[in-house]
């Protein structure tokens, strides 16, 4: 019998998506031979060409993580969508728009600048900047259009499940393969975690009071970590407005959480319940005061957004800063 095929493709990545397989260790040998892979960049050498000789629908599922910021990328997802019975958003750039969606807070042109003209390790004294087309010697040479803004994958195509995380967890991981491989999926549109937060599972969650109160916030590396909830501690905890699932990996590891699971079900938006979430446990009435305990929040829109940017209700009415 024909073994299932299988795409795993990368847009706006940073690569930790594909390393996250690798934490599957000696499962990933198992997964790896139990389908066909038809294209996969980071490992194999396929071309694009290859998928675009597949019949339509003959891919069972291609994981596509990272957001979509260029018109190749575009292209290859709505590729992959019309060869594919399954696609499923792969981690939280693809799922919300992730950390490359923070770009949608500058104009594409400032960010061009950034990296081409101001980087402290860029020699470019006539100011060049990548074009679609350039000749060379004669021949013409072409580059992606990079679009004006960053979009999270449902912006682009339908997609049918979300494995959420930066970058997934093995298990989630794990039983995501295994419930395709053995046609037992949940309900199309499904986030593939359980719809509850990151709270009710924190191995921190008993010194977590019924009733919060905050005076001012404080960063990680200012308090002496005493092993109790970060929030009763004055440092902002997303988990109280995240979906559970990452098996506590940065509590684990002594950090707050921030957000990449993206919310539960109920939620229509990550940043703004984030921030009306934090905002409810400030211990005072006083304007002024509140004011001055905001000020102790380091780059919210950073923090609130820092995975959901692109997926925001807010849209194009965000401000850009330059
Ligand atoms: S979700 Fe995280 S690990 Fe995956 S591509 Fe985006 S930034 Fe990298
Ligand atoms: S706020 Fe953070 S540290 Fe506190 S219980 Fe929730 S996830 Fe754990």
């Amino acid at each position: 019998m024909d073994k299932p095929k299988a795409a795993f493709y990368w847009c706006a990545s940073c690569g930790g998506c594909e390393e996250s397989l690798v934490d599957l260790n000696e499962a990933v040998i198992k997964v790896l031979t139990a389908v066909d892979m038809v294209l996969m960049p980071v490992a194999m050498d396929f071309k694009y060409e290859d998928v675009r000789k597949l019949a339509d629908k003959e891919i069972t599922v291609s994981f596509i993580n990272g957001a979509i910021r260029t018109s190749e990328q575009e292209e290859l997802v709505k590729l992959l969508r019309k060869k594919s019975i399954y696609v499923i958003a792969y981690g939280a750039c693809s799922h919300l728009g992730g950390v490359p969606g923070l770009a949608n807070f500058y104009k594409k042109e400032s960010i061009l600048d950034r990296a081409y003209i101001e980087s402290e390790s860029t020699v470019n004294p006539e100011k060049k900047l990548p074009k679609m087309k350039t000749t060379v010697e004669g021949k013409e040479l072409e580059l992606p259009e990079f679009y004006d803004r960053v979009y999270a994958l449902n912006q682009v195509i339908d997609v049918d499940y979300y494995i959420p995380g930066c970058p997934p967890v093995p298990d989630v991981v794990k039983n995501a393969i295994v419930a395709l491989l053995k046609g037992a999926l949940p309900p199309k549109g499904s986030i593939l975690t359980p719809n509850k937060s990151l709270c009710k599972d924190c191995p921190r969650q008993e010194s977590k009071p019924d009733k919060l109160s905050i005076k001012e916030f404080k960063r990680p590396y200012e308090i002496m970590d005493n092993g109790d909830c970060f929030l009763q501690q004055g440092v902002i905890c997303l988990g109280i407005s995240t979906r559970t699932g990452c098996e506590s990996s940065c509590i684990n590891a002594n950090m707050p959480c921030r957000g990449c699971f993206g919310p539960t079900d109920n939620v229509m938006e990550s940043g703004s319940k984030a921030s009306s979430a934090i905002s409810s446990i400030i211990d005072t009435n006083d304007e002024q005061e509140i004011d001055a305990i905001m000020d102790t929040i380091v780059d919210p829109a950073g923090l609130f957004y820092r995975y959901s940017l692109p997926a925001s209700i807010l849209g194009k009415n965000i401000k850009i800063k330059k």
